[in-house]
């Protein structure tokens, strides 16, 4: 599977990687996308419950999807969850993140490790003591047998302790100590660096590896990955770990992740957040896609730009068609993406009155500019900055649409086939 997105329509972002890493069809790292991809959160054990949310995820557009493979219950499925999505037509590469049983599960249960696209091994939870190296280097080596990458994830919650102890030795050692906070950055990067050094030692090439070492800190993200960036060439997965429910994980995951990608640090990313109750598990994903989409990074569903409203627009008219539009075109977007080039890129504005709606509207392909409180109740719509028809009446969001659907129909090519 190629990524499927457009690339940054204002040129290419600056990467400090040059190493490129296959998960599946999926390019990761040097020029290609940054790509998108989430966690289930059903048992794994539950093949079609976990089977129907990988798959949702995907549709989602999520590029790489991982499940937990935390027993042997979850290590049979895998097999059996990878065949129920590709009856399903859903070819998205899964990785199987292992705590603690990764290599006697992946020994045990060899299709499991035939049916995964990477395996995610976090060296603070690889095994304790002196079964640490020999457990770490026996999944290198199941890797290595299987051609699968690896994403060596460190996480502040379950940093190798062995590590941090020799980090603060040293540190304690100096004129001038670091601080606490310095310490344990320092401590996450080396255990990410270290782990790979040791993973390339057991045979795994250089471009399997890709690294991560999240935190739950804004502040600590941004500085333990431009350490990461500027003393590796592996490519890296970000994310804010455990960054929390609603507006407040998504805030806190954007502002890290903006800052890095800015730099040109990244290859993909992912967003944890935790679902509201009976949430969508694939908001994770639209986060995402709206983070690289809102910094010109990536293009995946025409954007809606909408007015905040104010005194001069009483009525909610034009919030519920602005909800109501992003919605329609995002539901449309499977079916556009498969019949037209570029349908990705188009851009709508829907405004609450006269004072910036005409003038947004002409910056977007389609734009309406709804009538404010005491304006003549006309609605004009501008197509790629023209005035083309004014919209009245109580039938304007369902014309509205027409006049997308209309524009989608006759302003971008239809794919072949
Ligand atoms: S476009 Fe009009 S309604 Fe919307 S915020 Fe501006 S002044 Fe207020």
């Amino acid at each position: 599977m190629m990524n499927s997105s457009s690339a940054c329509p204002f040129g290419a972002r600056p990467r400090h990687r040059t190493r490129l890493v296959q998960v599946g069809g999926v390019a990761v790292g040097a020029a290609a996308p940054v790509v998108v991809q989430s966690m289930t959160n059903t048992d794994t054990a539950d093949v079609l419950g976990t089977a129907m949310q990988v798959a949702e995820l995907a549709r989602a557009g999520s590029e790489i999807v991982r499940l937990t493979v935390n027993n042997e219950a979850a290590a049979k499925a895998v097999p059996h969850i990878r065949d129920r999505l590709l009856a399903l037509n859903v070819d998205v590469p899964l990785v199987g993140d292992f705590h603690y049983n990764g290599h006697k599960l992946l020994t045990d249960f060899p299709a499991c490790a035939e049916a995964l696209a990477k395996f995610r091994i976090n060296p603070g939870n690889v095994g304790a003591g002196t079964k640490r190296d020999p457990q770490f280097a026996a999944i290198v080596e199941l890797a290595c047998r299987y051609d699968k990458p690896v994403r060596i994830g460190v996480n502040w919650g379950s940093l190798d302790q062995s590590v941090l102890a020799r980090i603060m030795d040293a540190n304690a050692k100096l004129a001038e100590p670091r601080d606490a906070g310095a310490v344990m950055r320092e401590a996450l990067v080396v255990s990410a660096l270290e782990s790979a050094a040791k993973a390339e030692e057991y045979g795994l090439a250089g471009d399997r590896i890709i690294l991560s070492a999240k935190v739950s800190s804004v502040q600590d993200l941004i500085a333990v990955y431009r350490e990461l960036a500027a003393r590796s060439d592996y490519p890296l997965h970000l994310g804010l770990t455990e960054a929390g429910m609603g507006s407040k994980g998504i805030v806190a995951s954007t502002a890290a992740l903006a800052v890095l990608l800015q730099e040109g640090i990244g290859d993909t990313i992912r967003i944890s957040l935790t679902p509201e109750p009976g949430g969508s598990r694939s908001q994770e994903v639209v986060v995402a896609q709206e983070i690289l989409q809102t910094m010109g990074l990536r293009a995946f569903t025409p954007m809606v730009t909408a007015c905040p409203g104010c005194g001069r627009t009483t009525s909610t008219f034009f919030q519920e068609l602005a909800d109501g539009i992003q919605r329609y075109v995002r539901e449309q977007m499977p079916v556009w993406r498969e019949q037209y080039d570029g349908v990705e890129n188009m851009t709508l504005a829907v405004m609450g009155c006269v004072v910036n709606g005409p003038g947004e509207s002409k910056h977007a392909n389609i734009g309406i500019s709804l009538p404010g409180t005491g304006e003549t109740p006309a609605a004009p719509v501008f197509v790629d900055g023209e005035k083309t028809v004014t919209l009245r009446g109580d039938n304007i969001a369902a014309e509205f649409k027409a006049i997308v659907d209309d524009y989608v129909a006759t302003r971008y090519t239809r794919k072949a086939g």
